[in-house]
């Protein structure tokens, strides 16, 4: 059996070598490092891929989301409703840009932000909703468009973790995710979906305006060369990384169709367990299995538990992770906003019970088997 990783992004990479190193070789010939025509033309593949009018690419998931609320003229205490049982990254720009992040819950069958919790949390100040489609299913975004409609609110969405998800409205409609709410952030971090060889993340919108504005943002806010107009950054994705993503863009359905047979495997090898929860799929999302995060329930001590099934799978040669050990209303640096004192239940409840599997395009049925048999063997010992 060949060792189990939790990502293997070595095999996938073995798999389309000479095309990525042909590609690769080409921008070194170039020399057109930054802003490379291949940038462009990545940018409009995904544009396409997507079906978004405006497609940003920038330098990480994390700019992405800073960029995409830079767009909205949002003011120092204007507040940005969040999921708490999310990635640092999606609350940590609301607090670097002196807005108020509220948290709230997530449904505890999907990881996703609970519209019911959303409706409760809106205040005056309340500007913008930032669903998480995490793990890579889809946040239940035909409500929480319809809530953001009524109270006048954007909705940005965090879709690092989702991209090539597919919601399904209850008309029958489909989009991407990414490209429902007002803006969509995406990031192309090595172990993503769709991954580069570095860092990387784009900005997707449908409104010619803010597409405009979040281009010029993440380019020093300048309307033409050495004019500026808006205060902005410097985020860009650069060449190299660009004609990578260009070509596992073509491979990105055949990596969410086996990252969903490896899910298909683990769900039929847990199914029915009394102690094991399988990752639930609702009807709107296409998952895309970012991650398989089972939920172990009806333990006692179950974060101990947990923790010793972690142990046991690492003395296996089985790597599993924890995401995420600390919900954002637990983190330190967010104590001021409420901190201790919030009570979120669902988010405390999933902390000590989750567990990710090894979750990539390049697990085999051996692999898989191994995997699953010995989660099990711990769980019935
Ligand atoms: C990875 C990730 C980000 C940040 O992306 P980077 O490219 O690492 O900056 C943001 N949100 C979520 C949910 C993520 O998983």
């Amino acid at each position: 059996m060949r060792p189990i990783q939790m990502v293997d992004t070595k095999t996938q990479y073995h798999k389309i070598k000479k095309e990525v190193d042909n590609a690769v070789l080409e921008v070194m010939e170039s020399s057109a490092f930054i802003n490379g025509k291949i940038v462009q033309d990545f940018a409009s593949n995904l544009s396409a891929y997507l079906d978004v009018k405006h497609t940003i690419p920038c330098a990480n998931g994390t700019d992405a989301l800073q960029i995409a609320m830079m767009g909205l003229d949002l003011r120092p205490g204007d507040e940005v409703i969040t999921p708490s049982f999310t990635y640092i990254a999606t609350i940590e720009v609301i607090a670097l840009l002196r807005l108020t992040p509220v948290f709230v819950e997530v449904d505890p069958k999907t990881f996703c932000i609970d519209p019911a919790s959303v409706e409760k949390a809106i205040t005056t100040k309340t500007k913008a909703i930032v669903p998480v489609h995490l793990y890579g299913h889809a946040a239940p975004m035909e409500e929480i468009m319809t809530i953001a409609a009524k109270h006048n609110l954007y909705v940005i969405e965090d879709n690092a973790q989702a991209i090539g998800s597919v919601y399904t409205f209850l008309n029958g409609e489909k989009k991407k995710t990414g490209t429902i709410g007002h803006i969509g952030c995406t990031s192309f971090y090595p172990s993503k979906n769709l991954g580069a060889f570095g860092d990387g993340g784009a900005i997707f919108t449908n409104d010619d305006k803010l597409g405009v504005k979040l281009k010029m943002i993440a380019n020093h806010g300048q309307s033409k060369k050495y004019y500026h107009d808006i205060v902005g950054c410097n985020s860009r994705l650069d060449s190299i990384q660009a004609a990578i993503l260009d070509i596992k863009l073509k491979h990105l359905d055949e990596y969410i169709a086996a990252r969903r047979a490896a899910a298909d495997y683990y769900d039929k090898a847990f199914a029915g367990h009394n102690n094991i929860k399988t990752p639930f799929r609702a009807p709107y999302s296409h998952h895309v299995f970012h991650q398989y995060t089972l939920v172990l329930d009806g333990i006692e001590k179950v974060a101990d538990k947990r923790n010793e099934l972690s142990d046991f799978l690492a003395k296996n040669n089985i790597p599993s992770m924890i995401y995420y050990p600390v919900p954002g209303h637990r983190q330190k640096v967010f104590e001021h906003f409420g901190g201790k004192s919030l009570q979120m239940p669902i988010s405390d409840w999933l902390t000590e019970r989750v567990i990710s599997l090894p979750m990539h395009t390049e697990l085999d049925a051996d692999q898989l088997g191994f995997i699953s048999s010995k989660v099990l063997e711990f769980i019935n010992k």
